[in-house]
């Protein structure tokens, strides 16, 4: 009883909190900063949006990453400007992308949003999107995506003249088929080789007028196909248990620790079941596995490079803004983890780089978010943001002219299985998970890789972080959040 009475109070201090604050506004509408920076603005400049999925921002060697996975990123990186602490505001590609194309939330974009009465599955076609601001704006616009959870078929289609979704599905090679029977996968899903051909000649056609383009690949995301590379460091003459595994990420989230060894299961799909084989494996082999990661990082890179140089070839860097970014990262084994289902760092920091025509390089260390690619791309080419829209980003402006902190906190909110909410101050990262009523608290500065769980050990700053935490919920989802917090008491009572 001791435990229900200390769990409902602390549930009343929830409700009591969130009716104190019901008019805070934390999450950032405003552009007061717009304008501010005149020698920022690159008017009429072109707009090309790249996404790279999945990409970690540790493994990129511009930010800091020792293995040569990115030569072509890097050279762009000195010729940009270089966010250091981004971060995504969900954990997987639907809702990322759709943060990063309306600048709202999961839960005020509503798509996928579990906290939700109504889980949508697609944008409201009402919604503002940065591609039909730019369309409205005069902008010829056109998409080129790998990925069918950024294609038309979820309401990215929206402001776009012209969209190319590389959804269609390609057969494994044969090796893979006799090693161990992946008879019926299928790889979803374009890399940047398919997606930018078509991107490239799309540019080339219209590039005497002003456009706006996204550029999307798959390269680095799973089942890791890539692995034939000239790098030897990169594993490609590994002959171990791992050589022709897909990992699925239904394969990677099956691997486990037995005794002195690994097991994967695999032959495993995207709509089947968990794998028919176990194939074990040792600590040796865990290095191939990030290697494969690494190798479709460094595939992505090798068609950008193309990209990159063909926009110079025409001298379109001195009239592009070019902003390069990824969508969420990956786990690959920090605390125990495979893939992206959770709201880890690893998982959380993302990759933006930005070339500015005329604009010196530079690293900008303040806090930023993926919410924030919208208003910060529509003050650089001066375009206004409609009436309607009510953006929660951030104009990263003035961040880049002055390296101005423009963020208080920057928030997460994954609906995918985790179930988790993150808040983030200049230092703290707070994790909260409203079914079991539990935080995990980490100094994101110091320990990157969130060792050290913090909670519990200064009250003032833990409440500091609920209070901004749930006044975000109270803003974005209180109704679903409160509901996901009863069903937890209720499940005390009947216990
Ligand atoms: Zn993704």
């Amino acid at each position: 009883m001791k435990l229900l009475f200390s769990r409902s109070a602390y549930f009343v201090y929830f409700i009591v909190v969130i009716f104190l604050i019901g008019g805070f506004f934390l999450i950032n509408g405003s552009m007061k900063s717009r304008n501010e920076n005149n020698n920022l603005v690159c008017r009429d400049c072109n707009v090309i949006l790249i996404s790279v999925d999945t990409l970690r921002a540790d493994h990129v060697g511009a930010y800091g990453y020792p293995r040569n996975t990115t030569p072509n990123l890097d050279n762009f990186a000195k010729n940009a400007i270089i966010f250091t602490n981004v971060f995504s505001q969900t954990s997987w590609t639907l809702p990322s992308h759709a943060t990063i194309f309306t600048s709202l939330y999961p839960a005020q974009h509503k798509v996928l949003n579990e906290y939700n009465e109504t889980v949508y599955d697609s944008l409201n076609a009402s919604t503002v999107t940065l591609a039909k601001v730019m369309r409205d704006s005069g902008y010829k616009t056109a998409a080129f995506v790998g990925d069918i959870y950024v294609g038309p078929k979820f309401g990215f289609g929206n402001g776009f003249e012209n969209y190319f979704s590389y959804d269609s599905n390609v057969q494994i090679e044969s090796s893979m088929h006799d090693a161990y029977g992946y008879s019926e996968y299928i790889e979803t899903g374009g890399t940047f080789n398919r997606t930018l051909s078509q991107g490239i000649k799309w540019i080339d056609e219209n590039r005497n007028e002003k456009f706006f383009v996204f550029l999307h690949g798959y390269d680095v995301h799973a089942p890791y196909l890539r692995k034939d590379i000239s790098d030897t460091s990169f594993y490609s003459n590994y002959s171990g248990p791992l050589k022709d595994v897909l990992f699925t990420y239904r394969e990677l989230n099956s691997i486990q620790k037995v005794d002195d060894h690994y097991e994967i299961r695999v032959d495993a799909n995207f709509s089947g079941n968990t794998g028919k084989k176990t194939v074990k494996f040792n600590d040796s082999d865990l290095g191939y596995i990030i290697s494969r990661y690494d190798a479709g990082v460094f595939s992505a890179d090798t068609a950008l490079g193309n990209l990159f140089s063909y926009l110079k070839s025409k001298n379109l860097l001195e009239k592009t803004i070019v902003v390069v970014v990824s969508d969420h990262g990956e786990n690959l084994f920090e605390k125990g983890l495979w893939s992206h289902r959770n709201v880890y760092d690893s998982v959380l920091q993302v990759v933006m780089m930005i070339h500015i025509p005329n604009r010196s390089p530079a690293a900008v260390s303040s806090m930023a978010g993926l919410i924030d690619v919208m208003p910060t791309i529509l003050d650089l080419v001066n375009v206004s943001i409609p009436s309607e829209a009510n953006l929660a980003g951030k104009n990263l402006v003035p961040a880049i002219a002055n390296g101005k902190e423009v963020n208080n906190f920057v928030f997460a909110d994954s609906n995918f299985l985790a179930k988790a909410l993150v808040v983030r101050s200049d230092t703290y990262k707070l994790i909260f998970r409203p079914a079991n009523n539990t935080f995990e608290l980490y100094n994101w500065r110091t320990d990157p890789h969130e060792t050290l769980n913090i909670y519990g050990r200064n009250a003032t700053r833990d409440e500091e972080l609920k209070f901004a935490l749930f006044s975000f919920i109270n803003e974005t989802n209180t109704n679903a959040i409160q509901k996901l917090m009863s069903q937890s008491y209720v499940g005390e009572v009947q216990e």
